[in-house]
């Protein structure tokens, strides 16, 4: 009837402005393709899209902090202790089938196999960062210093070395900027290799999220004299859900720009072929399998609820992955889309949400694995079974470690190649792609974060009820 269309559409009203968004975002870019706009002109026309980007960033370091300390601190230690456990016992277990589900895709598709189709020009480069180092890294950043400074830095160990040829291709990888000038300016100049203990700009999420935890399991432990922070901290909480609530608003624009803009300067897809076409398609079969039906399977097999319906009310997040190659910035919006549509218990979504955004990343584990072997197959080179477990283990340390920010999952490809002796300049092979390739693992890692909430909430149903009671109150209200 009537009424019931108007309930439908009145409920999902976002949902379908922000497919609607997609939809016009792609005819727009295909029908400016062929005008051929200037670097500047795409600047411009992309600026809708770069504001979303920034109010979604601006909102996410109030969000992970406020969310954790209320989340933690309002449930008792033993209560956090176990949803924790599950979490990461959640997390560990869909990043290993990840992976494992990428190493048989792309060993099954063999993408690299016959001569490989694009020379790599660079001789020289930079010397990889060790696993080990890597490891330590993510263990400092855990443990920031200056927590104001951890707002903006993160810290990564870099290596400089001689750089034989003018080749700049890698110069990301180097995120000490200033010296990769300073090397250029002397190339063919021996430098020797020291680790040089850098800091890279990003949030360095990681050390915030474990700040917060304990700050929040301290002063949930504080009893009345804890009481004012706890107010504040859910204050705090509550009118950033606000402003995400206004933001939202804005969103389809934003997301309508994104997509537009990408399509307008994107190189032609269709001259990507041959060995990198099928690795493209390896990853992206790969995603499908995990997100499609894995994650769904194991949603179902805990909570024996629709796991596709929980999917539906994930649709604006997802698309919001796909929008920003962020799952950080993404995070405002899943927080809404789990609390609003899906119900999930928001001490759950406090507690997981943040912790997920920042070191679960399915999508990102299986792309690291695939992209690594695809880039044995690419060199002849004939893995044993012992390389492929270092592979394994070694894409999931680098999804852990990279940051919920575009293309973070290609720099920390480095640690996976040098466990097993691959030259890391062959990065070069995948960037082309990789563009497209982040958007889809980003929704992904998304994907998997929000299904682990659900599934925490409903193994920790005891523990949320026994708080009730103590608590005298039914569910925390919104
Ligand atoms: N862009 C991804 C994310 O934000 C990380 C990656 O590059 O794999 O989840």
């Amino acid at each position: 009837t009537k009424e019931s269309v108007k309930g439908f559409l009145r409920r999902n009203l976002f949902v379908l402005l922000t497919i609607a968004a997609v939809a016009l975002g792609v005819m727009l870019g295909s029908a400016l393709r062929p005008h051929n706009l200037t670097p500047r002109e795409i600047k411009y026309f992309a600026f809708p899209g770069e504001l979303l980007m920034r109010m979604l960033q601006m909102l996410v370091l109030p969000l992970i902090i406020s969310s954790l300390v209320t989340g933690i601190s309002s449930l008792d230690s033993k209560a956090s202790g176990k949803m924790g456990m599950r979490a990461v016992g959640y997390y560990m277990v869909t990043t290993l089938i990840a992976v494992f589900i990428g190493i048989v895709i792309v060993i099954f598709i063999k993408p690299g196999k016959g001569h490989r189709d694009s020379p790599v020009a660079s001789s020289g480069t930079i010397e990889p960062v060790q696993a080990a180092d890597a490891f330590l890294d993510l263990i400092r950043n855990m443990f920031p210093p200056n927590l104001v400074e951890a707002c903006f830095k993160q810290y990564k160990t870099v290596y400089k070395k001689t750089i034989h040829t003018k080749n700049v291709t890698l110069l990301w990888i180097n995120v000490n900027i200033m010296w990769m000038v300073v090397l250029l300016l002397l190339q063919e100049t021996v430098v020797e290799m020291i680790p040089v203990s850098g800091s890279s700009n990003g949030v360095n999420a990681l050390g915030l999220v474990v700040f917060s935890m304990c700050f929040g399991l301290v002063i949930g432990s504080m009893k009345q004299q804890g009481q004012a922070l706890r107010d504040f901290f859910d204050c705090l909480n509550e009118a950033i859900m606000r402003l995400v609530a206004i933001i939202i608003w804005y969103a389809p624009v934003g997301i309508l720009f994104l997509i537009a803009a990408k399509i307008v300067e994107m190189k032609n897809l269709a001259e990507v072929g041959g060995q990198l076409g099928m690795y493209t398609v390896s990853v992206i079969v790969g995603l499908l399998i995990h997100g499609l039906f894995v994650l769904p399977l194991l949603y179902f097999l805990v909570t024996r609820k629709n796991p596709y319906t929980f999917i539906a009310g994930l649709l604006q997040a997802l698309i919001t992955a796909l929008g920003t190659s962020s799952s950080s910035a993404t995070l405002p919006i899943t927080f809404r889309c789990l609390e609003e549509n899906n119900r999930v218990d928001k001490r759950v979504t406090r507690f997981i949400l943040p912790v997920g955004a920042t070191i679960n990343m399915d999508g990102t584990a299986l792309y690291e694995a695939v992209a690594a072997i695809f880039i044995a197959q690419v060199n002849d080179m004939e893995l044993n079974f012992g390389q492929i477990l270092t592979i394994s283990i070694t894409a999931t340390a680098a999804s852990i470690g990279a940051a919920g920010i575009p293309q973070a999952g290609l720099v920390t490809m480095v640690i996976v190649l040098t466990s097993v002796g691959l030259p890391t300049e062959d990065i070069t092979l995948i960037i082309a792609v990789d563009w497209f390739l982040d958007r889809l693992r980003t929704t992904t890692n998304v994907l998997g974060d929000s299904i682990g909430a659900g599934i925490v909430e409903h193994l920790s149903h005891q523990e949320l009820q026994s708080q009730d009671v103590e608590v005298g109150n039914s569910v925390i209200e919104e």
